[in-house]
């Protein structure tokens, strides 16, 4: 058996910086390796986390670097390489560049089960690997495990293997029930998710048995460990619960999704940045360009020099055009309108909450 590496990406967002707390805090077995794929265009609050983290944790987060041996930023270096072509949400060479690859080579071929922040209350998957010695684990969610797994473990064929490895985990109580679910085949009526979803409400310790016991069979990086600690894990923590962890681990939120005030015609409204990464992230909403351009006018100014040669950050204007005193008050009223709008929804406290339409888009190596 292979010794399993395990390692977690801190990328400078809450969820990831809270999830590098909730597992040394919940898990200290466990041999954690942190790292951060450094584009050299953060803000500064991601390397405050991230001292945050090295504080809290006692570790050194590994720096993995796409471009070591180059004198520029990562990202500028690579930008070179294509010829000044911005990155878009249609052409991300950014992430798969300065992310996705460096992480890749860092690990080589070791096992590697890599920890990701995905919420209990988020709709996505996140970065699932093509290299297959690397397994991705989500501690906040119920289902900790991936889509891939759980589609084989599930798959009608393989119903007679689950019912012979329940036998072995499930309480007598619950054994009848599971086997009805278990022997119900996925169809058009009845989709995977579903079944997935009573097993884990059901049990789900024993559910997670069930997969370590499945995971021996194949070739993941988990069927080369003899436990694995996660499968007691019954949590399901949401946006509330993320940012209660870090206030009260006193690593702190990220400065970035504090709110701040401003004012436009008499009327009051609050801006701030939803998510990690970049600072000339291409993902980012309007009010954030804005948000960029007051509160780091020295970063928005940077991110102006990039648009040169008919290229732009964004498709239907460009960062001169949106700083333009009408265009401005329009952004920023019409963020009051739909921040008005969305709060009578939500009734969160949280602004990040109405910065959220676009938090699940893009990067799970960037922004979680
Ligand atoms: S933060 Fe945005 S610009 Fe930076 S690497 Fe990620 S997707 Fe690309």
């Amino acid at each position: 058996m292979k010794k399993v590496r395990h390692v977690m990406g801190i990328s400078g967002g809450k969820d990831s910086g809270a999830l590098a707390i909730y597992l040394f805090d919940k898990y200290p077995r466990l041999d954690i390796e942190y790292y951060f794929t450094d584009t050299g265009k953060e803000l500064q609050e991601t390397y405050d986390l991230i001292r945050g983290i090295e504080v809290y944790t006692g570790k050194i987060v590994a720096r993995i670097e796409a471009a070591p041996n180059s004198h520029e930023d990562p990202f500028d270096h690579f930008l070179n390489l294509f010829g000044g072509f911005l990155p878009g949400s249609n052409a991300r060479w950014c992430t798969k560049k300065l992310k996705l690859e460096p992480f890749e080579k860092w690990v080589g071929e070791d096992p590697v089960i890599s920890y990701v922040g995905i919420r209990g209350d988020e709709n996505r998957e996140g970065y699932i690997s093509t290299k297959s010695n690397i397994q991705s684990i989500f501690p906040f969610r119920k289902n900790i495990w991936s889509e891939d797994v759980t589609r084989k473990l599930l798959k009608n064929t393989n119903i007679p293997n689950v019912l012979n490895s329940y036998v072995k985990f499930a309480s007598i109580d619950k054994l009848s029930r599971i086997k009805d679910v278990v022997n119900e085949h996925i169809s058009e009526n009845h989709n995977l998710a579903e079944k997935l979803n009573t097993l884990l409400d059901i049990d789900t310790e024993a559910f997670n048995q069930v997969v370590f016991d499945f995971l021996k069979t194949t070739d993941y990086p988990l069927s080369n460990a003899t436990d694995f600690e996660l499968l007691d894990n019954e949590d399901n923590l949401v946006r509330d619960d993320i940012f209660k962890i870090l206030r009260e681990s006193g690593v702190g939120v990220p400065g970035y999704y504090e709110k701040v005030e401003y004012e436009v015609n008499g009327e009051k409204g609050e801006y701030a940045r939803s998510r990690s990464g970049c600072f000339f992230c291409f993902f980012q909403q309007k009010i954030e360009w804005i948000w960029l351009y007051e509160q780091h006018p020295e970063k928005f100014a940077l991110a102006i020099e990039y648009e040169k040669d008919g290229y732009t950050w964004m498709q239907d204007e460009s960062l001169q055009d949106i700083i333009k005193p009408a265009r401005m008050t329009q952004i920023k009223e019409d963020n009051i309108k739909r921040t008005q709008r969305v709060a009578q929804n939500k009734k969160s406290p949280y602004l990040i909450d109405l910065l959220e339409d676009a938090e699940e888009e893009g990067c799970a190596s960037c922004f979680i």
